[in-house]
């Protein structure tokens, strides 16, 4: 018995005829639109090497944490999805037994965006016309398997199937490029450039920090022990990224706290992050001084910032230490914005050559810290709803919250922030609905003219994520 997976046409639309209307057409002018995919964590080497994706399981569910923290919740073991442990212990191997245990606890993730984006990318990418259930499970896995094997699914083909005009993607300063330097060496006209993300040589508490700046100082030629030196090296990694195409830094510390500090102190703050003696306060205080830093850089060499607070990372101890990181056990906190980003404002924050996009997990900071911060600093502007607010819901609120003081143009448009390369389409199609559906409440009240609603849709869709990011 086949049950029949169906996308509707008005999915994520007001139930109001007349808001559903506007909204249908508002999204006739932006559905087809380029993708411009300025932030996530795509693998490079995919599209270098462009080899057929393995499987299913592989595809789906291994790389994917907003996949399997919902599994991890429910009592299934990560070893049985296949999520490989720091010790090398036994996990399961299988990719079709990965893809049935899946496929048995598929409900789980109904009402989430994991379901919408699926279900878009079984139906569009994958032309699955069967909802996945234990008894359709092999039949989609094999649909699925026989179509990763044509030429017409190759990384580089579904590249350019999706329209996607520019993908970027996230590395550490220590990350040679090999696979951007051939994508660019091999002429493929598809566009993936690098992101800089510091996060594991400006954290004192980052695994293996020291050991991390004795590399940045091997690469870079740098005495990276000394303050000076440390700096110089990481303002060449910067130029090193910005030569293979990158156009942002990300930065994804647990607070927004900034200093401004004598270089007497930050010179005594990395002696002591080297020996591994700092406490939590110091250590703060030097990823605080390394965002300020940053901005620094940004002036002279024109990266745009990204700043991804208020996530408490790895949270859960054994899975952490089972694990590693990015497995699905990173929780929000509360953020504060308006003392923490003072000392690095206080420095720059009119400076015209500086542009930070602020991002939250905290949603009470939209309308009393975020628009009101980005509504007036000019370097500041506001990142799309994120992560676990990357959701119907989580981006009519920010839309709700940010508008009537931070407007649109204090925003960057959307980014998919995505793991899962086929899911790129679906993320951008849910956030392109959403803000039609927004557009068409305001026009179909009458706060806003359905012909500046158009022009704000294409806005939103593409052309102010281009132009934040300098793509
Ligand atoms: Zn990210």
């Amino acid at each position: 018995m086949v049950a029949p997976l169906n996308l509707h046409e008005d999915r994520l639309f007001s139930s109001d005829p007349t808001q559903r209307a506007i909204a249908r057409r508002l999204y006739a002018e932006v559905r087809h639109l380029p993708i411009i995919s300025p932030h996530g964590h795509t693998n490079p080497q995919w599209f270098a090497d462009n080899i057929p994706f393995s499987d299913p399981a592989k595809l789906f569910i291994t790389p994917d944490h907003y996949i399997y923290r919902m599994l991890y919740s429910q009592g299934i073991a990560l070893e049985s999805l296949g999520i490989p442990r720091i010790d090398g212990g036994a996990v399961e191997t299988d990719s079709r037994t990965i893809w049935r245990l899946f496929a048995r606890h598929w409900y789980l993730f109904r009402g989430t965006p994991s379901q919408i984006w699926f279900h878009h990318v079984l139906y569009e990418v994958f032309g699955i016309r069967e909802t996945l259930t234990e008894e359709s499970a092999d039949r989609i896995y094999d649909e699925i398997a026989e179509r990763l094997r044509s030429p017409e699914y190759l990384p580089r083909s579904l590249f350019e199937r999706f329209n996607i005009e520019v993908l970027s993607t996230t590395e550490t300063p220590l990350d040679p490029l090999a696979h951007h330097k051939k994508l660019r060496a091999s002429g493929w006209k598809g566009r993936i450039v690098p992101t800089y993300r510091p996060d594991s040589v400006v954290d004192p508490e980052f695994e293996g920090f020291a050991g991390n700046i004795r590399q940045l100082g091997e690469i870079t030629g740098e005495d990276t022990s000394r303050w000076p030196g440390y700096l110089a090296a990481l303002a060449e990694r910067r130029r090193f990224f910005a030569s293979l195409g990158a156009t942002a830094t990300d930065h994804g510390h647990s607070s927004a706290a900034t200093f401004d500090l004598p270089s007497s102190e930050c010179e005594a703050l990395l002696k002591k992050a080297l020996a591994g003696e700092m406490t939590a306060g110091e250590a703060e205080r030097f990823r605080g001084q390394m965002l300020t830093e940053m901005a620094r850089m940004s002036i002279e060499d024109g990266l745009v910032m990204q700043l991804h607070p208020g996530s408490y990372r790895n949270h859960n101890r054994d899975v952490f230490r089972g694990f590693g990181r990015d497995t699905g056990a990173d929780i929000p906190m509360r953020t504060d914005y308006v003392h923490d980003l003072k000392p690095l404002l206080d420095r720059f924050g009119n400076d015209p050559r500086l542009s930070i996009i602020l991002f939250t997990l905290d949603e009470t900071a939209y309308s009393r810290e975020l628009a009101p911060l980005a509504g007036h600093y000019p370097v500041l502007k506001l990142g799309p709803a994120w992560w676990f607010y990357d959701s119907p819901e989580g981006m009519r609120y920010y839309r709700e919250r940010v508008t009537e003081t931070a407007g649109f143009y204090n925003t960057v448009g959307f980014n998919d922030d995505t793991r899962a390369f086929p899911s790129i389409p679906a993320r951008h199609d849910v956030a392109r609905r959403m803000d039609c559906a927004f557009l068409a409440r305001l026009a179909a009240e009458h706060r806003l003219e359905e012909e500046d609603a158009r022009e704000i849709a294409v806005d939103l869709a593409y052309r102010l994520a281009k132009k934040a990011y300098r793509l």
